[in-house]
């Protein structure tokens, strides 16, 4: 592998609490060699690059992705896999989680063994850009029959570990979700937590005792806030009265919880972000695409999770749609989006709402020593964006893509 030494000149370096001005990023190889202040003299350096005056972020990371370019991670092929990898870094993605949809069992095993497949791929010979796959989010198919969402409801099933110990047995599942109010939740969170995962509770119209019960066995995040999960209105007509607190009161009221929103303006409206982003906090919230095939493509119909039996919805270009207009059906937007928009909404400064796509999400998956952050020793994934927040080039891994695949 190539050690020679780049230098990152006249860009805005966004550190996770601060823009630093006046200093350079050295690169050598693939890995960050430091952040310093400008030398006048540049001995051992193979390369300059001037940002011109660009903010340089850490490369994004996608704990929640289906898929885009046209493929979806459940088609169940290394080639799909590949195609959403190379879409989402077009969008300053540079890490990703491959995100199940409910499927049959057989339809989860190709998903994982076309995501390993891939994994390999990428680290071959071939020179294509593409975001990286540093595990899976087991999410579906483990959801409450009453919050399947726009998934495919007759796959929808409780854990039984006759079935998910073949899913970690593959080492490829780092995420892993399941409705808290399932029988057999607790065996799968204790389960997950043996296996190193990040433990989240989605697609759920669980009580805050259930919540509790679930904390408990590890898990520690839920599936993008306020999408298909439990209210105080929801719980009303499961439990009558008195009232009971849902999943959104235990997030808010449990320090060590965390979870992510859908920052594309269409899923949730700026107060509700503003709202996430100042109850949480960017150290406990994340941005996700939640992104669907459609991403990168017309406005048409296309089928959310596997090309060959996934439900059928309509992209407006904006968001994707149920066929009958009335729900959501995942994001066809890239994180560069969700960052601006955030930005937007809620008037964080850049630094906060960078790491709420960055290092926050590494944290919580326990990749932090690798990526999320400007820091020397970890790995050169880099986004050079515009002052307004577009993205202009990526590095990956040391290799800088001036101008990236359309
Ligand atoms: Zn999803």
């Amino acid at each position: 592998m190539s050690r020679a030494v780049t230098l990152l000149t006249d860009g805005r370096v966004v550190y996770p609490d601060v823009v630093m001005d006046d200093c350079e990023v050295v690169v050598q190889g693939s890995t960050i060699l430091e952040v310093r202040r400008p030398r006048r003299r540049r001995t051992g350096v193979d390369q300059v690059i001037s940002l011109g005056g660009g903010f340089l972020t850490p490369g994004l990371i996608d704990l929640h992705v289906h898929g885009g370019g046209g493929a979806d991670f459940m088609d169940g092929t290394a080639e799909a896999a590949l195609t959403v990898c190379r879409t989402h870094l077009r969008h300053g993605t540079t890490t990703l989680f491959p995100t199940t949809t409910t499927g049959t069992p057989a339809q989860l095993s190709a998903m994982l063994a076309a995501c390993r497949e891939a994994q390999e791929l990428a680290a071959g010979e071939d020179t294509v850009p593409r975001a990286r796959i540093a595990g899976v989010h087991l999410y579906g198919p483990y959801f409450a029959p009453d919050k399947v969402g726009c998934h495919l409801p007759e796959q929808q099933r409780t854990p039984r570990v006759g079935e998910y110990r073949d899913y970690f047995s593959t080492g490829m599942v780092r995420i892993a979700t399941c409705a808290a109010e399932l029988p057999g939740a607790a065996a799968f969170y204790r389960y997950a937590k043996k296996h190193n995962c990040l433990i989240t509770c989605g697609h759920s119209n669980s009580t805050y005792a259930e919540m509790q019960a679930a904390f408990q066995a590890g898990m520690r995040h839920v599936d993008h806030f306020w999408c298909a999960m439990s209210s105080v209105s929801s719980l009303r007509s499961r439990c009558g009265v008195p009232m009971q607190a849902s999943m959104e009161q235990f997030v808010m009221m449990e320090p060590e919880m965390s979870t992510e929103v859908i920052a594309d303006g269409c899923h949730l409206s700026d107060d509700l972000l503003r709202f996430a982003w100042r109850f949480k906090g960017p150290e406990r919230l994340c941005l996700v695409t939640d992104a669907s095939r459609a991403l990168d493509q017309p406005a048409g119909e296309y089928r959310f999770g596997s090309a060959i039996d996934g439900p059928v919805f309509r992209s407006d270009g904006q968001v994707g749609w149920t066929l009958d207009g009335r729900g959501l059906a995942s994001s066809v937007a890239g994180m560069d989006r969700m960052v601006r928009n955030m930005w937007r909404a809620t008037g964080a400064a850049v630094p906060e709402v960078i790491r709420m796509a960055s290092l926050t999400p590494a944290e919580r998956v326990g990749i932090a020593d690798q990526v999320g952050s400007i820091e020397s020793g970890k790995r050169a994934d880099l986004v050079l964006w515009s002052p307004r927040l577009h993205v202009k080039s990526v590095m990956l891994a040391g290799r800088w893509f001036a101008r990236l695949p359309g």
